[in-house]
């Protein structure tokens, strides 16, 4: 029996097509988590995975999942994909190439006449990107049961439209997909993605052996002032939160100084009352600090904390703690496996780390986990530029499928006696 092949035809048609549903008239998506416009997305790739005889299911974290039956139903799952939701002005690659390549593959393997003996999941994680819900990741990370369901349901959108009621918007569009409880055992986890970076392009290889997650803190700061007139009150008498967050800022990026790898930001700052001839009586900023090395990134975070307290005077200052994740590596067996695959198909590797974080995050606690990238023009991403071309997506593809041929157990051989 022959072994099974992706087309790549078939996956670039399905990429653009997915690329309609919340399509920007001037290229890109906005597919926001748990929107109409995600609603058309499931309902496509529903289609699709079905045409295929794959099942479709969604938990109570809004995760989707398409299953191609194992021969072995007691053997735990491989499962593999990405997410379907995107940042307001996306694009069309961004998380939608994980999730059909895994699709892709999975329809190779029925396509062959094989059957696994592991069954194979294919993954839409709900809200990767955390535009429309803060933070992203909320469905890995309710999978992962690292946050409490109640919690996460709450949250709302800049409409007041909770997760919760938006989840049961997209639930009771599909009244016929079977209901899982959240989480399960899983044997292997593999989340193909582009790179959102320029390594791979610069360096000419076509496949990226993910070797981690660079570890990430955000932080949410505030520093309380007073606010005076701008002219009339002594500067000495001053409680000003400006004065206080600029002394803070500086001596921030001061510290981060020293090393050549932190990722140090401060991306929002509000300033309340924000007016011209008022001494502000309230800024609040947010940091997100990044280390690939976990005793580098404590020991910049508490020097973040120590700053923020140090500097605060007149003024008084919160310091609130969002994002802890510290950084993680992925497996070494499936490394392994990826540079083999890549190999034997002549695509050009490199190993190399990622500084975006992904859904794979929460699965490396939980399983054997790995990432495969692939360039994207430029390193673009979230953008309606972003661009992958054809034959990368098509060779992320194949990498994939060859993983999943060896984690859940199908045998090329089957039927030649
Ligand atoms: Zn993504």
């Amino acid at each position: 029996m022959t072994r099974p092949e992706i087309s790549s035809e078939r996956l670039w048609a399905r990429l653009m097509a997915l690329g309609e549903d919340g399509a920007l008239p001037g290229g890109g998506v906005n597919r926001q988590a748990l929107s109409a416009e995600e609603i058309l997305a499931w309902r496509r790739v529903i289609a699709w995975g079905r045409a295929a005889g794959l099942v479709a299911s969604t938990d109570p974290a809004g995760n989707l999942f398409l299953t191609l039956e194992g021969t072995l139903s007691y053997l735990t799952p491989v499962v593999a994909g990405s997410h379907i939701d995107s940042q307001p002005t996306g694009g069309l690659f961004d998380g939608a190439f994980g999730t059909l390549a895994a699709l892709e593959a999975v329809t190779a393997i029925v396509e062959s006449g094989l059957r696994p003996e592991r069954s194979i999941i294919v993954v839409g994680w709900m809200n990767e990107e955390g535009s429309r819900f803060a933070p992203g990741m909320m469905g890995s990370e309710l999978f992962a049961g690292l946050r409490p369901l109640e919690e996460v349901m709450a949250v709302r959108d800049a409409d007041g439209i909770s997760v919760g009621e938006a989840l049961k918007s997209v639930h009771d569009a599909f009244p016929d997909i079977a209901h899982r409880p959240l989480g399960f055992d899983i044997h292997s986890y593999i989340e193909p993605h582009i790179e959102q970076a320029d390594v791979l392009e610069t360096e000419g290889a076509v496949i990226g052996v993910v070797s981690g997650i660079q570890g990430k803190k955000t932080y949410d700061i505030t520093v309380k002032g007073r606010e005076a007139h701008a002219g009339t009150e002594p500067m000495e008498r001053r409680q000003d939160a400006v004065q206080a967050f600029a002394r803070m800022a500086t001596r921030m990026h001061a510290a981060m100084a020293g090393d050549d790898v932190v990722k140090f930001t401060i991306g929002r700052v509000t300033v309340e009352p924000n007016a011209p001839s008022v001494v502000s009586a309230k800024v609040t900023f947010r940091i997100d600090l990044r280390h690939p090395a976990n005793a580098a990134l404590d020991a910049f975070g508490t020097q973040l904390e120590e700053i923020a307290a140090g500097e605060a005077e007149p003024c008084s200052v919160e310091i609130r703690r969002l994002v802890d994740a510290p950084s993680n590596g992925f497996e070494e067996g499936l490394k392994a496996q990826i540079r083999a695959s890549a190999d034997r198909h002549g695509f050009p590797r490199l190993d190399l780390l990622s500084a975006a974080g992904h859904d794979a995050r929460q699965m490396a606690p939980l399983t054997r986990s790995a990432m495969i990238f692939i360039p994207c023009r430029g390193g673009v991403s979230h953008h309606p530029d972003e661009w992958a071309e054809p034959a990368h997506v098509a060779a992320g593809a194949a990498v994939l499928l060859d993983l999943l041929l060896e984690e859940a157990g199908v045998s090329c051989n089957q039927g030649d006696a």
